[in-house]
């Protein structure tokens, strides 16, 4: 627009308000680039843009600000690029379907997130994709499950509520001899515990809820891809899919990915205390954390995640259902959520919510109890979570 606004009428005025520059000096924060649409000086600039991911045309194609929440966690897992989503469950779906067509074959361990399980069921009884479940710890079960038409082997880093940890390198190992990529959801874990492409993964998956953003305030999805080429096949599904973060959600993912390493840390180490304080505790069964040593998964976890075993603890009260029912009631300082990774302490009873419609053999089959308590652990002082929890215990059944 030209300088010659003199002529102009307030209605004009008011929709072409004058352009402030930064010059001179860069924002420290990153800038929140709202816009959904960009605009060109010329024809050829626009045609040209529409060819080359670098210049941004319209935000379902790429923004700055998105952009840059995808630069981060690439970078932060090691990854050749990144696409960022609207949920963690957006990022599924945008590697699944972009990925396999009818007729395809899909090896993922068997204790997944419920989302994700409840995809694959759907991508298997409507768009007739095969899946076959393996428990995550034994590289042989994955050989025999692969078929000439297997696409991807799907496994997550820390399991949901039970925190078993997948070997990783062993079971990717073998689908990588066969030729099969491999995507690890390692929302669980974070960058900070564990970067699964330093162990072969193919695509790294992340809810950016959780751990990445931390706040309680987002919704977000990332896929982190090792090579440019599955990255531009899956980003060309996902301009059509149409998922995409908006800026604003971006922003505050880079706002909160800051202090993810800080806040992880601080979360496992009080996880970690905390394990040991139930285990010890008389009202307490079992205890499931990965820097535990009678966990089942605790030599891989040294291996895979030497900084620590995640801010996810689980446990089991010995008085069954009613226990975990009236536990998660009886918490003050930690909360009743569905959610984990953020900086407040969260806690939640599996069996009668998230994990309702498996019955007791299923449940039993998942290592699920009807008295495990998943909580996810924030960054509050540990002595006044400890006072909680034992408040909480001394009241429970
Ligand atoms: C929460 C979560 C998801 C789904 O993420 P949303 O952001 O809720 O869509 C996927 N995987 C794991 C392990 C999760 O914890």
């Amino acid at each position: 627009m030209s300088d010659d606004t003199a002529a102009l009428r307030p209605e004009t005025l008011a929709v072409h308000p004058p352009r402030v520059p930064v010059t001179g000096s860069t924002p420290l924060g990153v800038p929140l680039h709202q816009g959904h649409v960009f605009s060109f000086d010329s024809a050829d600039a626009m045609a040209d843009a529409f060819d080359s991911p670098g210049t941004f045309v319209y935000s379902r194609l790429g923004n700055p600000t998105v952009r840059t929440l995808e630069d981060a966690v690439a970078r932060l897992e090691g990854g050749a690029a990144a696409l960022s989503y609207a949920s963690g469950m957006g990022a599924i779906n945008g590697l699944l379907l972009g990925l396999l067509s009818a007729g395809d074959h899909l090896i993922a361990q068997r204790c997944l997130y419920g989302g994700t399980y409840a995809l694959l069921t759907d991508l298997a009884a409507r768009r007739g994709v095969g899946v076959t479940y393996v428990s995550g710890t034994d590289p042989e079960e994955v050989r025999r499950a692969l078929r000439p038409e297997t696409r991807l082997l799907y496994l997550e880093t820390i399991a949901n509520p039970t925190t078993r940890v997948c070997d990783l390198p062993a079971l990717i190992a073998v689908a990588a001899e066969a030729g099969v990529p491999s995507a690890v959801d390692n929302t669980f874990a974070s960058p900070l515990l564990c970067r699964p492409i330093e162990h072969g993964a193919d695509v790294v998956i992340h809810s950016a809820t959780k751990y990445l953003s931390g706040h309680a305030d987002v919704l977000g999805g990332v896929a982190v891809f090792a090579d440019a080429g599955l990255y531009d096949r899956i980003r060309h599904y996902a301009v059509e899919q149409g998922a995409v973060t908006d800026p604003f959600a971006a922003w505050l993912t880079l706002r909160g990915l800051q202090t993810m390493p800080l806040r992880v840390e601080r979360q496992c180490a009080t996880a970690a205390d905390l394990a040991g304080r139930l285990a010890a505790h008389p009202a307490v069964a079992t205890v499931r954390h990965p820097a535990l040593a009678g966990h089942p998964d605790h030599a891989v976890a040294r291996r895979l995640l030497p900084r620590g075993g995640g801010g996810v603890v689980s446990f089991d009260l010995a008085g069954g259902r009613e226990a975990g029912r009236a536990f998660v009631e009886a918490v003050r300082l930690a909360a009743l959520t569905a959610s984990l990774g953020d900086v407040k302490t969260l806690v939640m009873h599996p069996a009668s919510t998230s994990h309702r419609q498996l019955d007791a053999a299923a449940l039993d089959a998942a290592g699920i109890g009807q008295g495990t308590v998943r909580m996810s652990v924030g960054v509050e002082h540990v002595d006044d979570l400890w006072a909680d929890l034992e408040q909480a215990l001394a009241r429970t059944p």
